[in-house]
Parts: C-alpha cells; sequence; structure tokens
C-alpha cells in the first residue's frame, strides 16, 4: 500500500532528491566514486557548494548583502550560537512555543533577555500580537512557523531593531523579503533536505560584531569568508545532507520556484482545514488566523474524543504515517511541507470523510 508520509521531520522529500541521492551514493558527477566517499575539496563538490548557495540566493531573493552558509548541530545549536554572536546586553524574543523558549534559554546565557509576548497561556495555539519590541535591544527574535502546535506568523514583520528568524519549518513554503531580516536559520530537516544540516542567512554587516571573543566555530565570519569557494568549508561541511538540500531546492527551482511552492501550500492547506471545519468527527486547535500552512493541528471534536485511537488506527490502515499529534497538544498533526504531495492530503481528507459517514449512519 502506498503511504502517505506526514512526519513534522525529518520527513518526506522530493522523490527525485532520493533517485539523485542513490545514484551520486554509487557514483558522484562520473568520477566513479560515491559521494559518502569524495573528498570536500574535490572540483565536483565545489561546483555543487557554489550552485546550493546560489540556488538559495535565487529562491529566496537574497541580495549580495547577505552571506548563506551551513553548518552542523541543528537548529538547536543556533539557539546559542545566535546571541553569542548577536547579543551585546538585551535581546528580545517572542514566545511562541517550545522551540522558542528553548531559544530564550540559551539567550539567557549571553545577556539580558525580554520576553515581549508569549501564548503559553493557551499551549501556543495563537501568535501573540499586541506587543512592544524594545528599541533597546539588540535584536528581536521571532519563530515563524510553530510546528508542534500548528501557528505561523504569515507577514514578515516590521522590526524596529535586527529581525531574527528560527525558520526551520516554514522556509521555502512562501516568498519572503529578506531585507526585513537581519538574520534567518533554520534545520534543513523540514522544508529543504533531512537532518544534519542548518542554514544560516546573515546580513554581512553583522559579522564580527558581538564584541565578544568568541571560540573559531561559533563566530559566524569563519563561515564565510570574502573568498567564494572557500564559503562554509573552514571544516568539513555535512556532505551529503547538503547534497540532498541541493538536490531538493534543484526541484523547487524545476517546479517553478517558491511562488509555485507557496500556491501548492495554500491549496493543500485549505483542502486540509476546510475538511476539518466540516467534518463534525473532528475540530482544529490552532487560532484560525494563525493557522500554519505547513503543520495542520486538530482533535476529535467534544464528545468524540474516544475514538482518538480508533481513527488512529483507521487512518494508519489507509497507509498515514506521521499524524500523532505531539504529546503536549494531543489528537492529530498532520505536516504538509514543501514535498507532501496534493495527493497524500486528498488521502488524508477521503479517510476523515469515510471515518465519519461510518459513525454518522
Ligand atoms: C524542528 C525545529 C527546531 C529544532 O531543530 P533541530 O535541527 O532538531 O535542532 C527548532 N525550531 C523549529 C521551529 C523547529 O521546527
Amino acid at each position: 500500500m502506498a503511504k502517505h508520509n506526514f512526519n513534522a521531520g525529518p520527513c518526506v522529500l522530493p522523490k527525485q532528491a532520493i533517485e539523485a541521492a542513490i545514484e551520486a551514493i554509487r557514483d558522484f558527477d562520473n568520477t566513479g566514486i560515491g559521494i559518502l566517499e569524495i573528498s570536500h575539496r574535490t572540483p565536483g563538490w565545489e561546483r555543487v557548494m557554489a550552485e546550493v548557495e546560489q540556488l538559495w540566493r535565487d529562491l529566496l531573493n537574497i541580495p549580495e548583502e547577505y552571506a548563506i552558509f551551513f553548518l552542523g548541530g541543528g537548529a538547536s545549536t543556533q539557539f546559542f550560537e545566535v546571541p553569542a554572536n548577536l547579543l551585546k546586553t538585551k535581546a528580545a524574543y517572542l514566545q511562541t512555543g517550545v522551540w522558542a523558549k528553548k531559544a530564550v534559554k540559551e539567550a539567557k546565557f549571553y545577556g539580558e533577555v525580554e520576553v515581549v509576548a508569549s501564548s503559553e497561556d493557551k499551549t501556543y495555539n495563537y501568535i501573540p500580537k499586541n506587543y512592544t519590541i524594545p528599541t533597546d535591544a539588540d535584536y528581536f527574535h521571532i519563530t515563524t512557523n510553530n510546528t508542534i502546535y500548528g501557528t505561523e506568523i504569515h507577514e514578515d514583520i516590521d522590526s524596529p531593531v535586527t529581525l531574527v528568524a528560527d525558520m526551520s519549518s516554514d522556509i521555502m513554503s512562501r516568498p519572503v523579503d529578506i531585507k526585513k531580516y537581519g538574520m534567518i536559520y533554520g534545520g534543513a530537516q523540514k522544508n529543504v533536505g533531512p537532518a544534519g544540516v542548518t542554514f544560516v542567512i546573515i546580513r554581512k554587516d553583522l559579522l564580527g560584531q558581538s564584541g565578544r571573543k568568541l571560540q573559531t566555530m561559533v563566530d559566524y565570519a569563519t563561515h564565510y569568508p570574502e573568498e567564494a569557494r572557500n564559503h562554509s568549508m573552514f571544516n568539513t561541511p555535512p556532505v551529503f545532507p547538503i547534497f540532498v538540500m541541493y538536490q531538493t531546492l534543484k526541484w523547487v527551482k524545476e517546479i517553478g520556484g517558491v511562488e509555485e511552492m507557496y500556491r501548492r501550500n495554500k491549496e493543500k492547506a485549505a483542502l486540509l482545514y476546510d475538511e476539518i471545519d466540516r467534518n463534525s468527527m473532528f475540530v482544529g486547535t490552532a487560532a484560525k488566523e494563525d493557522r500554519s500552512l505547513m503543520n495542520v493541528c486538530f482533535v476529535m471534536a467534544p464528545g468524540k474524543e474516544d475514538l482518538q485511537d480508533e481513527f488512529m488506527a483507521f487512518a494508519k490502515e489507509r497507509g498515514m504515517v506521521g499524524i500523532k499529534g505531539h504529546r503536549s497538544v494531543g489528537g492529530f498533526r498532520a505536516s504538509i511541507y514543501n514535498a507532501c504531495p496534493k495527493e497524500s492530503v486528498e488521502a488524508l481528507v477521503a479517510t476523515m470523510k469515510e471515518f465519519e459517514a461510518l459513525h454518522t449512519k
């Protein structure tokens, strides 16, 4: 039976990226040697590095004043590398979920942290709206998509201070006005590749400005020296995850870029949210205006709670994988990232309809 992969991360990747990765393990770039065994200093690899940087620039319209590089350690490592590099005296954070809360915790190692607003009071089921960004903060940190709760900041907000965004779970899902941000980072494993590589996009004038003595690897300036061929190559980069990311971005470009991705994502999300709102068995958990295009969270409708396990088994029998909600929210979460095909969403919607029919006859 065909599987429909709704895992929250790592998650579904484009088929053609997987095929290219399998081929590259056998033979990279017609060298007769597989990608897991080549040196990262070979010309073929240096070309991939240059092309992957260019793909990022083309797909997201990243201007020349911004550096882009790739690291290990996941988004979680950036939770402390961001303040190490950017926090001089004080930083401001919007606390929209546990990822944001973890970022707050790490920032406190480096200075004063002001949480301008938090939605923890309601299990992070909405995005706080009326808050003031302190103008004396070195930066303001947001999490654009809250993977666990299914809420998303849909606009590029205006900030009077440097805006820093964790875009782990919605990067490349919609066009972004890069110039509104000082820095954007995230783990690749939700929308742009497999686990093992982290992307950092940062305005070059923010490099080397912390006034703090930093360990070489922690200092962002290390990873983007002026000579173009050495970006992300201070030490051995995560070669294989970067290769799969490269293939994933080539696919995004081929289907029509981030604009087309956004159109597809809105279409998929509408299909599923419309069904949740229509179907008497289920209710959505996130505030409607803040609903994420990437992670769709829902629970059994009031009075139907005891059918939760039954629906889980029913869906599993029909090939649905990874729809169990995070333990802090319960119920179900369907992650419908870029590479999740519309057919999978249609299959889930059909399953929900079938389940309702079974229980309302
Ligand atoms: C998954 C996720 C993280 C954690 O990423 P790691 O790469 O596993 O450290 C951080 N922030 C958000 C928004 C996420 O979805």
